[in-house]
């Protein structure tokens, strides 16, 4: 009897699980053997990690072990990380042992951006997975326990900087703001000596999106206590602070960097052509050149042809993408080779949390402010739950209190 062509997916995020949880849905494993590898036994919701950053919802609640998902009778699950590519050899580089493929999907994530400003990758936390928001949450717990502690008083253990006003800094900045005067309570500091700046290089927080509910959203957050300092670039982080354009200097002990996002270093490592570590794919989601190479999510490179200019990188695109990458694989295995799917982005809209109670968005033409746009966001999080696992999974790890 012939050997199942083997299919390797890299990467258990939106991306990788959604596409696992179609083949087998599709019951690919049948004619082929799959096997998903990731970093660690878990997958986690990094939509969702703004929260365990702040403290404002348990790292937990934001995983879930892939065994508890997906059924490792009929996928194979490496739990280990990738090195490197080889492509011509039609290999996978672990840290631990190496794996063979026939087809290839590489659902790696992304990394920060550093654009190369010194000291980022020194001094600055990223809101990237379970491990570095739990080192977050705790360090900012630390900077408050020892600030009373001391008897010399140190304000910067009080002075929080989120850098870039972009998505991923105003939701932090939304759960941080909701966080602090919990902190001020449990460890006997007057709120208005912390102090919370989100600071944005362009001319405005949240570039590019509704100019009404950029407002909004600024609005609601200094009412809160956030000071914005925006067209303000970071020049440099230090040890004790950022150094803005104008020469200035903020200084801290807690910089968090939510600048932007580029692929996975090992896509741009393993020889394949890239544009801030993304691989701009085919129509059927393969990689230029290579027909057994698919590549989803931060990872891929979607050109919006209306504008002209790249799709932000979403978890939105990564789980549709999904659809058509295990679509193509089914009939790849098939031998359908021309029946390939072409992937075409449906935006739905996009909601941005501004804490546990309100949010902005805009979903299809309609704006939603405040509680409604919440109850949206946690309905939109809860979705992919149910995409992902069904209603048991909705109910074990969902967010239920919608309102
Ligand atoms: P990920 O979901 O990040 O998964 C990558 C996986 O690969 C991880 O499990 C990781 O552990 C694993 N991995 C990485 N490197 C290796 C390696 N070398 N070896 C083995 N395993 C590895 N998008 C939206 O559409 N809506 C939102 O509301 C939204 N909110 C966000 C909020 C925050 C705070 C952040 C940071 C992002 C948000 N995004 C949102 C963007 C979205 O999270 C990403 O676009 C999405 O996660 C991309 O999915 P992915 O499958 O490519 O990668
Ligand atoms: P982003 O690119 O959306 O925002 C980064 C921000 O940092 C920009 O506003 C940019 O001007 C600013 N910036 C860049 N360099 C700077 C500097 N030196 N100093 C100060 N500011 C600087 O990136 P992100 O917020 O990290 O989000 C990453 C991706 O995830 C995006 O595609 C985003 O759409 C997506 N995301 C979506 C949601 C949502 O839909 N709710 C939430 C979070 C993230």
């Amino acid at each position: 009897m012939d050997k199942k062509p083997k299919i390797v997916i890299l990467g258990a995020g939106y991306g990788g699980m959604m596409t696992a949880t179609r083949l087998l849905k599709a019951n690919v494993h049948q004619d082929a053997e799959i096997t998903l590898v990731n970093k660690h036994n878990y997958h986690y919701q990094t939509t969702w990690l703004h929260e365990p950053a702040a403290g404002t919802l348990h790292h937990d609640k934001t995983r879930m072990r892939i065994e508890n998902v997906l059924d490792l009778n009929k996928i194979n699950f490496v739990k280990d990380a990738v090195k490197e590519i080889k492509t011509e050899d039609k290999k996978v580089i672990l840290e631990g042992g190496e794996l063979d493929y026939d087809y290839l999907v590489i659902g790696l994530g992304s990394e920060p951006e550093t654009f190369g400003i010194p000291g980022v990758k020194e001094h600055a936390y990223a809101i990237r997975s379970v491990n570095s928001v739990r080192q977050i949450r705790e360090h900012i717990e630390y900077m408050f326990a020892s600030y009373n502690n001391e008897i010399e008083k140190h304000e910067d253990k009080l002075t929080f900087v989120v850098a870039g006003a972009g998505f991923t800094g105003i939701e932090f900045v939304g759960e941080l703001s909701e966080r602090i005067p919990e902190l001020c309570e449990e460890y006997d500091i007057a709120r208005d000596k912390v102090k919370i700046y989100s600071v944005e290089a362009a001319p405005t927080a949240l570039p590019g999106f509704d100019e009404e509910l950029v407002e909004y959203a600024m609005n609601l957050l200094e009412s809160r206590g956030v000071e914005f300092l925006i067209e303000t670039p970071i020049k440099e982080v230090k040890e004790d602070g950022v150094l803005l354009n104008d020469g200035s200097e903020i200084k801290s002990r807690t910089v968090v960097w939510t600048t932007g996002v580029r692929g996975s270093s090992v896509v741009e490592n393993s020889g394949f052509e890239t544009m801030r570590g993304r691989v701009k794919v085919e129509k059927d989601l393969r990689a230029p050149g290579y027909d057994d190479v698919f590549i989803i999510g931060d990872c891929a490179l979607i050109i919006n042809e209306e504008i002209n200019r790249p799709y932000p990188p979403t978890a939105q695109i990564a789980i549709q993408q999904s659809y058509t990458c295990s679509n193509n694989l089914k009939s790849l295995i098939q031998g359908k080779d021309d029946h390939l799917e072409t992937f075409k982005p449906e935006i739905k809209g996009t909601v941005a949390s501004l804490g546990g109670k309100e949010a902005i968005g805009i979903v299809g033409e309609r704006k939603l402010y405040g509680g409604s746009a919440s109850a949206m966001k946690k309905i939109i999080d809860n979705r992919y739950l149910y995409l992902l696992g069904g209603m048991p999974l909705v109910l074990k790890k969902g967010k239920l209190n919608i309102f």
